[in-house]
């Protein structure tokens, strides 16, 4: 799992860990984007939250996730990104993959301003509908206020590895990398 604040890089270090243990990735924040483009219901109710900055409910998001570790190729193991972001999630997960091992999870440290910094960015790059200004805000605040809780849970179960994410790209892996092995 990668857990870290919107414009972490988290997503991007994702693709590279999956790429590297040759399984999945599942992004719940992909299969909303992709589900907004196609216009279909849950697009339609995806859309309002993401524009917000707010999260979609826990049980769409955890259907999501159901649903998708249902196909084959999860069965020798998969990357989340994006998900769990609430210690409801976190508990429905434990639920869902009660058949697998214990779970690696690692947290990407930014500092709030270089994320600041590198969202603004993003939004000229990428014209994403969540990276205007006041909705990055609140999308740190909702980081602070719901996901931060779930790194204090998997803290206590020693799930948790802490990668400092104030890097280039290629170190941030290196260091992710790292950690996993160890
Ligand atoms: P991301 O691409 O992971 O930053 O996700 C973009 C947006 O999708 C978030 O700001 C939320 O509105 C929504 N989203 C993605 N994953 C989740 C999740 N696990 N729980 C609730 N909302 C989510």
């Amino acid at each position: 799992m990668l857990i870290g604040p919107p414009g972490a890089g988290k997503g991007t270090q994702a693709t590279r860990v999956a790429d590297a243990w040759k399984v999945p990735k599942i992004s719940t924040g992909d299969i909303l984007r992709r589900a907004i483009e196609s216009e279909s219901l849950l697009g339609i109710t995806a859309k309002e939250c993401m524009r917000r900055g707010e999260l979609v409910s826990d049980e769409i998001v955890t259907d999501l996730v159901a649903e998708r570790l249902a196909d084959a190729d999860t069965q020798d193991g998969f990357v989340l990104d994006g998900f769990p972001r609430t210690l409801e999630q976190a508990l429905a997960l434990d639920v869902l993959t009660e058949a697998y091992s214990s779970p690696m999870v690692v947290e990407v440290r930014v500092p709030e301003d270089e994320l600041v910094r590198r969202l603004r960015q993003r939004r000229t790059i990428e014209r994403r509908i969540d990276d205007e200004e006041a909705t990055v805000r609140e999308r740190l605040a909702v980081y602070r206020r719901a996901t931060q809780p779930v790194l204090d849970f998997y803290k206590t179960r020693n799930a948790l590895i802490t990668v400092d994410g104030h890097a280039s790209t290629d170190d941030v892996t290196r260091r992710i990398n790292a950690a996993l092995k160890r």
